[in-house]
């Protein structure tokens, strides 16, 4: 067995065998807390996970395995609020690169305004499309084998870190491609989000289930981030977001399902969708509501995504204040 990736601990607790996909083994390490999937595959069988399951069961469009091109549109539809968390960091002379991003609809949203920007994805489809669609440099590669020659003022990874093998090794990575001064977004799945703890019984059982997931390798939380950027010599600072609406959560709440399809559960708030006073009214209500829940969700760090912002300790700025 590998030991802890954060404590180097061996000692782990099995804390759950049911997931999404069915029976799995999660377990979390006894002396620090940090949770993985023992998941005994290989790179080929894992390769080969990602080429032919994962495209259908985690597709955008529910269970339908869609193009590059579709996987572009459909993202591009959802993409404003973390567009909108990435935009401050950006200023024209800058470099930025995006590690599993997909087919680039992040990048293609910084690239108008910032001096170069690069996508490094494992998938080359997604690859093909950025060079060839969204003309952006882009590499189908595993980062920490890659050789590339500059370095940048923001590297950013959505959603990816949790799916791979060697979080730590990545990370390490990541920071050694850091300009002086650069900085590190990453946005991960945030164990402790509400879901998770606060639904009715039968419901939390099932979202429980859900939540524990054949692609996700590694769990975290707002300490065990924390801990794993200490430990690659980077300074974080973590907030919280939701990306799922107040409708999804009740969804939950009531039938102890998912919503069918990625873009309306994160998207779509309306209740009726007529245009009678009593339905206008009522989506009214629910627009209103929807703003001071994902304010809950962000201040109590119950929101499902955790948003680190990450430095070199070494940085001219932390090295002014040791001075
Ligand atoms: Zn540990």
């Amino acid at each position: 067995m590998k030991p802890c990736e954060l404590c180097e601990s061996r000692k782990f607790k099995t804390i759950a065998t049911k997931i999404r996909e069915g029976d799995g083994v999660i377990a979390q390490c006894a002396k620090c807390g940090f949770i993985v999937q023992f998941l005994h595959w290989d790179e080929k069988r894992l390769r080969n996970y990602y080429e032919k399951e994962y495209q259908i069961t985690n597709s955008l469009i529910s269970g339908k395995r869609i193009s590059a091109r579709e996987h572009f549109e459909e993202r591009i539809k959802t993409i404003g609020p973390l567009f909108e968390r990435v935009r401050p960091f950006l200023s024209s002379g800058m470099k930025v690169l995006e590690i599993g991003g997909g087919p680039g609809a992040l990048l293609s949203l910084c690239k108008p305004l910032v001096k170069k920007c690069i996508g490094v994805e494992l998938n080359t489809e997604f690859v093909k499309f950025m060079q060839r669609d969204l003309s952006i440099e882009a590499y189908a590669a595993d980062i920490n084998k890659l050789q590339l020659k500059d370095r940048f003022d923001l590297v950013v990874m959505i959603n990816t870190l949790d799916h791979l093998p060697n979080p730590l090794e990545t990370l390490t990575t990541m920071k050694n491609l850091l300009s002086e001064g650069g900085r590190i977004y990453l946005e991960i799945p945030n164990r402790d989000e509400a879901l998770n703890f606060y639904l009715p019984q039968l419901q939390l059982a099932d979202f429980r289930k859900f939540f524990w997931h054949r692609a996700h390798l590694y769990y975290f939380t707002k300490d065990t981030i924390a801990a794993l950027f200490n430990k690659c010599g980077l300074h974080i600072r973590t907030t919280c977001r939701h990306e799922y609406t107040l409708k999804n959560y009740m969804n939950w709440y009531f039938t102890g399902r998912p919503q069918p399809g990625f873009v309306s559960a994160v998207s779509k708030n309306e209740l009726f969708g007529g245009k009678s006073d009593f339905e206008t009214r009522m989506n009214k209500l629910f627009a209103g509501t929807e703003k001071e829940f994902k304010k809950i969700m962000s201040e109590t760090f119950r929101g499902d995504t955790l948003c680190c912002i990450g430095w070199h300790t070494d940085s001219p700025k932390a090295r002014r204040r040791r001075a």
